[in-house]
């Protein structure tokens, strides 16, 4: 049978997050995004809450917050993990999705530590966020003119002693400038394609390893997108993520560790859209009730409230979507299709929203002031960043075609 109640644990999480969004996150909102950053003390209080964000992210085996609700078993013995990090993201997102990006925490990093790290690893790089302070991993697998197409990158990596010597350049890498440590994906023949990607761990600090820039950005301001430079960066030969023998076989398993990452981050990123959208949503709804539903005429407060209930039923199906790929992730059920249907579809539907609040709030909706103003501006990244709405439409339709009895 399906059961879409929330469990009580959920339900507190739930709430917890939503409280936090409400009178921690939004009032900062507007602020951080004219500032381009998070004001400091914001930061500061956050270590205090370090359990509640790291919901799922640095696993329970290697110092992750203990007892926390993220590692609850469902009815059958199952993790929770990915289902909790979407429910508390929801509501952080409604809050101010750039914000959450800041949050501490290994972030992207994350996945490829965990999928392809060896224990000794996960110890050590995951151990990090237990030292006091605030502390956070990235991902770095962009390249100017390796985007979309991942197998492109140039980065290069090369043995020398007990070192690999690694050159390139990184681009919109969330977090990367302020990252403890950087997943740094390079290749060692730039023509063996996929079959040439190594993932490596650079620590901040290492000789070579710099950030370029900040990127100014339309949205989410709030949220750092560095460059990453690497010039002849000398990484200790420990730091290549599952060790030499994981790439013995000559397949694709530093290209696998980039791309399994998306299986948990797609439903995610899918599940930010909708936070902001349902805040874009709340917000056209209070206007339409406030200007529209007493005195006015009954056709043209109609128009605006048909507007309103198709898109209170896109929001759902979007959460939906992504309900379930998270599921599958905690079922250990291969999800890439449905992570990527979850985030292609939730984009659209959170860039609608957006869309259709800025309409219907008519000039105020352009006024910085206004939330649905940043929402707009925020909400179009959500089809660029994890793989482009295209690039996802690609991944289904091969899917598909694969699980074609006719294929
Ligand atoms: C705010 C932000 C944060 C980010 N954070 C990170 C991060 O932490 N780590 C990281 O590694 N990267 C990060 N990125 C980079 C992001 O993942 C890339 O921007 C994204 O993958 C798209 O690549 P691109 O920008 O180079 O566009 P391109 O790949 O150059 O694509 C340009 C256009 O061509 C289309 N296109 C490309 N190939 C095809 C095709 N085969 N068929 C049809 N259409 C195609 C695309 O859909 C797009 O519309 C971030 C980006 C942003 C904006």
């Amino acid at each position: 049978m399906i059961d879409f109640e929330l469990t009580g644990s959920q339900k507190q999480l739930k709430e917890m997050a939503h409280q936090f969004a409400k009178h921690a996150v939004r009032p900062i909102s507007l602020e951080a995004d004219r500032l381009h950053k998070m004001p400091q003390d914001f930061l500061e209080r956050l270590s205090m809450m370090r359990g509640m964000m790291q919901q799922g992210e640095v696993p329970q085996e290697y110092g992750g917050e203990g007892g926390g609700a993220g590692e609850a078993k469902d009815k059958k013995g199952k993790s929770q993990k990915n289902r909790f990090a979407l429910i508390g993201a929801e509501e952080v997102a409604w809050g101010d999705a750039s914000i959450l990006l800041n949050l501490p925490g290994p972030g992207l990093g994350g996945p490829p530590v965990q999928f392809t790290g060896t224990p000794e690893q996960k110890k050590r790089f995951f151990g990090v966020f237990q030292q006091p302070g605030l502390h956070w991993g990235a991902y770095g697998l962009t390249e100017p003119g390796a985007g979309s197409d991942v197998a492109a990158i140039k980065s290069t990596c090369r043995k020398d002693g007990k070192h690999w010597v690694l050159n390139g350049r990184k681009c919109f890498i969330t977090n990367g400038g302020r990252a403890d440590w950087v997943v740094i994906f390079a290749t060692v023949d730039p023509s063996l394609g996929r079959a040439g990607h190594r993932a490596f761990v650079v620590e901040k600090g290492t000789p070579g390893f710099y950030c370029g820039k900040i990127e100014e950005k339309m949205g989410l301001r709030a949220s750092e997108t560095a460059e990453l430079v690497l010039e002849d960066c000398r990484v200790p030969e420990e730091n290549l993520l599952g060790g030499e023998k994981h790439y013995e076989s000559g397949g694709k398993e530093g290209f696998m560790a980039a791309m399994k990452t998306f299986d948990s981050s797609r439903p995610m990123v899918g599940i930010l859209a909708v936070g902001i959208a349902r805040a874009a949503w709340e917000q056209t709804r209070d206007f339409v009730k406030e200007n529209y539903m007493l005195g006015r005429a009954l056709p043209h407060y109609a128009v605006l409230a048909s507007t309103l209930a198709e898109d209170q039923r896109l929001i759902d199906a979007a959460r939906l979507m992504c309900w379930r790929a998270a599921w599958m992730a905690d079922e250990g059920v291969p999800n890439a299709k449905e992570a990527s249907m979850a985030k292609a579809y939730a984009a659209k539907v959170a860039m609608k929203v957006c869309t259709d609040a800025v309409q219907i709030l008519g000039a105020h909706g352009l006024e910085r002031a206004q939330f649905v103003e940043k929402w707009y501006r925020d909400i179009k990244v959500f089809d660029i960043f994890e793989g482009t709405g295209q690039i996802q439409r690609i991944v289904i339709s091969k899917r598909i075609l694969k699980e074609s009895p006719s294929f």
